[in-house]
């Protein structure tokens, strides 16, 4: 399939969402259009102080879209993932889009970077925030679940099997100040009182942190809402007569009893199976002399992950995770960097003003998961640090949180 190329819309067409530390989003606004309708356009952005631009760095959105299509499909049902598609780009088209939206950005951005004009291919994915009619909560629902406890020391086990992890690394976090009650185990836990207090933890935790806190944020009509913005537009998609939580909860509950928080909280559980304990513990008998996994080996490759997803089931699910297994070392460090793929993730529910509900008979893209990266293996001596000193911190805390599965 021949990919489309931008250059079929106008610069005009595209309006500026939003930008992080290396990519920037637009979203289309133009006439209908088969390609483009109902669709963001991601672009790389370049440093303002760079000269020349890095050809060789091209692919670089290739293996992103590989990832998802060949990867993560393979373990998540395609109704809960955004379409993601290459998309050519065009520098003459680039520059004008620029010329017209630049002014929209930060000033403090547009102080540091700009649109890389150079790059030959960019990102199509599916507007999963935009439309009048959308209220779009994005949700980073964190980890839901307790780890196994077959390969934790005797220091850790009662702590890290009692406390679940998100509430032990946000009281390490804020100490004492903790800036919410959300439990993760809640959300996950498929018994509507729980929900109904996961998500008035949820908003608490938003208003609060007026919506600083990253586990949960708020668009209405494809812009993003402070609490303080709230109260004029929420009225409109949802049916608020009593605490505003409530009614959140009420419109939610519908889309989180789909099966899409069973589904990451599933592969969260099995894909860590032995917990980073067991993990660093299998590599201390595989190779007692390295420091690290980078220094013993590099990132799975494309065909490595798809190996990997291909016996799934009946191969890595079909081990026995109570036993270290050195024979099996580079299938459980594939898979626990997959686990971190999940935790780190976030669901979309879709609400629309018409009818003030998110039904996902109706709206194909009512609940999505996003924000599915790959992990480097040059983060597991942090993940291992950080458990450590989460669990060393916890381990003093006289009134300790009981989370329960
Ligand atoms: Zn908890």
């Amino acid at each position: 399939m021949t990919p489309v190329n931008v250059a079929q819309s106008r610069p005009q067409d595209w309006v500026y969402l939003s930008e992080g530390g290396s990519t920037i989003v637009f979203s289309y606004t133009g006439p209908v259009h088969p390609d483009f309708t109902a669709k963001i356009l991601r672009l790389r952005k370049t440093s303002l102080n760079v000269a020349s631009h890095d050809t060789t760095i091209d692919a670089e959105d290739d293996p992103v879209i590989a990832f998802q299509n060949t990867v993560i499909a393979a373990l998540v049902p395609s109704k809960f993932l955004p379409d993601l598609e290459v998309v050519l780009l065009d520098a003459t088209w680039l520059a004008a889009l620029e010329a017209l939206r630049d002014s929209d950005r930060p000033a403090e951005r547009r102080a540091k970077d700009q649109i890389d004009k150079a790059r030959q291919k960019g990102i199509l994915a599916t507007d999963l925030i935009g439309g009048a009619d959308i209220l779009a909560i994005e949700i980073k629902p964190k980890w839901g679940f307790l780890p196994n406890s077959a390969h934790l020391s005797q220091e850790t086990a009662e702590i890290k099997t009692s406390t679940c992890r998100f509430c032990m690394h946000t009281r390490f976090k804020f100490k004492d100040d903790v800036a919410t009650q959300y439990c993760p185990l809640d959300l996950y836990s498929n018994d509507e009182a729980r929900v109904r207090r996961a998500i008035r933890d949820l908003w608490g935790g938003w208003v609060q942190s007026n919506g600083s806190l990253n586990n949960m944020r708020v668009f209405v009509s494809g812009k993003m809402i402070r609490p303080s913005e709230l109260y004029a537009s929420l009225g409109e998609f949802l049916e608020v007569s009593t605490e505003v939580h409530e009614a959140l909860a009420t419109a939610l509950l519908p889309l989180l009893q789909t099966p899409v928080l069973g589904t990451i909280s599933g592969l969260q559980r099995s894909l860590d199976a032995l917990d980073i304990e067991g993990i660093f513990k299998l590599h201390g008998m595989a190779y007692p002399n390295a420091k690290g996994f980078s220094a013993v080996r590099g990132n799975p490759t494309l065909g490595e992950l798809q190996d990997f997803v291909a016996s799934y089931h009946s191969g890595y699910c079909a081990l026995d995770h109570s036993k270290l297994s050195l024979e099996h070392i580079d299938t459980y460090l594939v898979a626990y960097l997959l686990s971190a793929t999940f935790k780190d993730c976030s669901v979309i529910f879709r609400i629309r003003r018409s009818d003030r509900s998110g039904d996902p008979s109706v709206d194909p893209h009512a609940v999505s998961i996003i924000d599915l990266d790959l992990k480097g293996v040059d983060r597991f001596e942090q993940w291992a640090d950080l458990d450590r000193r989460i669990v060393e911190y916890y381990r003093d805390i006289a009134q300790r949180k009981l989370c329960v599965e």
